[in-house]
């Protein structure tokens, strides 16, 4: 996935910055400790859509 395309990205809720997981194919907001997922390379920005992770999974 195109690292330029993250840096651009943010998270519609809180605005702030996300963490790709590549592992997971995740972008990460650790704010709202919300996971977004990437599929077929195309980031999908949707609170519905996302996972919400641990506070374990983001250390
Ligand atoms: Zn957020």
């Amino acid at each position: 996935m195109d690292h330029k395309l993250i840096d651009i990205l943010v998270c519609p809720l809180c605005k702030g910055e996300l963490q790709y997981s590549k592992k997971a194919q995740e972008l990460i907001c650790r704010f709202d400790k919300l996971a977004y997922p990437i599929k077929d390379d195309i980031p999908v920005m949707l609170e519905e859509q996302a996972r919400k992770v641990s506070a374990e999974e983001l250390d």
